[in-house]
C-alpha cells in the first residue's frame, strides 16, 4: 500500500483570532482546522503545540460564548441554507453526465500532487490552476452511481469533491502569489525566504458570484520575537 501525508504540504486552515474564533460567529477552531502558525505548523512540533494551546483555548472560549449568547430566535439564516444545500443536492442527484466523481479525484490528486507539494514553481502552478478550473467544468457534468436517499455516500463524496476542488484553487494560487520560499514550502526560482515582501499571512475567502478565491494579507505580528533564518 502507498501511503502519502499529502495535508503535510498545504498549511492551511479556518481563521481564527485570538481566542480561536472563526469569522463565523460561535464557531471555534483550533489544530490541524486552522491556519495555525503562519505556515510553518509542521515543523519543529509546531502542529502540536497548535492542536494542544488551541484547544485549550477554544474550548473555555466556546464555554463563554455559548454561556453568553442569546437564545436563537430564527433569523432564517438556518433555513435559507438548508434550501440552498437541498438545490444542491437535487442538481447533483438529477446530473445526467458522464463524469465519475471518482476519476475526477484521482486526477485532482495526481496533479496536485505533481504540482503543489513542497518544490513548487509558479508556472506549474499556473497550468495546475487553469486545469482545475477544467476539473470544475467536468465535475458540473457529474453522474453518481448511486441515487437513493438512504445512505448514500456517493453524493456525500461528490459535494467534499467540489469543496477540494475549490480548495485546491486557494492552494495553486496562493503558492503561486508568494516568491519566496518558507516553511515546508520551497520554489527554485525563489530559494530565499522574503520576510520584506512575504512576513504576511495569506487569506482566502470564496466569492460565489465569481465562483472563485479572493485573496488579501494579513502581517505577522513579530514585536515580541523577531523572526530568525531557520539553519536545521
Ligand atoms: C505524517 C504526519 C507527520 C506529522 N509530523 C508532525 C511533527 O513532526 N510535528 C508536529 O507538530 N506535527 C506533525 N504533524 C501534524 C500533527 O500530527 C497534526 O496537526 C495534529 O495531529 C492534528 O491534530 P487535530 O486533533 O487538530 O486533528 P486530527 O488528529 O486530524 O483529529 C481530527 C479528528 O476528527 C475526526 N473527525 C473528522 N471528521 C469528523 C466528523 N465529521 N465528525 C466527527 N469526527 C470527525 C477524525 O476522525 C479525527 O479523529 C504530522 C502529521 C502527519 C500526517
Amino acid at each position: 500500500m502507498k501511503i502519502f501525508p499529502g495535508m503535510h504540504y498545504t498549511m492551511g486552515g479556518l481563521w481564527v483570532d485570538f481566542k480561536q474564533a472563526t469569522n463565523i460567529p460561535g464557531i471555534f477552531s483550533a489544530g490541524e482546522c486552522e491556519y495555525q502558525y503562519h505556515g510553518a505548523n509542521r515543523l519543529g512540533a509546531n502542529s502540536l503545540v497548535s492542536c494542544i494551546f488551541g484547544g485549550f483555548v477554544a474550548g473555555p472560549a466556546a464555554v463563554q460564548y455559548a454561556r453568553n449568547v442569546a437564545a436563537a430566535s430564527s433569523n432564517g439564516h438556518f433555513e435559507a441554507e438548508r434550501k440552498h444545500q437541498e438545490e444542491n443536492n437535487a442538481i447533483l442527484m438529477k446530473s445526467e453526465g458522464t463524469e465519475n466523481p471518482f476519476k475526477l479525484w484521482r486526477e485532482l490528486g495526481e496533479l496536485m500532487t505533481k504540482n503543489c507539494t513542497v518544490i513548487r514553481y509558479n508556472k506549474n502552478l499556473q497550468e495546475t490552476d487553469a486545469k482545475l478550473v477544467e476539473l470544475l467544468e467536468r465535475f458540473r457534468q457529474i453522474n453518481l452511481s448511486d441515487r437513493s436517499n438512504w445512505a448514500n455516500t456517493t453524493i456525500v463524496f461528490a459535494r467534499q469533491l467540489y469543496n477540494m476542488l475549490q480548495l485546491s484553487r486557494v492552494i495553486a494560487q496562493g503558492a503561486a502569489m508568494r516568491d519566496e520560499s518558507r516553511g515546508a514550502h520551497y520554489k527554485p526560482d525563489f530559494p530565499e525566504r522574503d520576510d520584506k515582501n512575504w512576513l504576511k499571512t495569506t487569506k482566502a475567502t470564496f466569492a460565489p458570484d465569481a465562483d472563485e478565491p479572493r485573496f488579501e494579507f494579513e502581517p505577522v505580528d513579530v514585536s515580541l520575537i523577531r523572526p530568525r533564518a531557520r539553519r536545521y
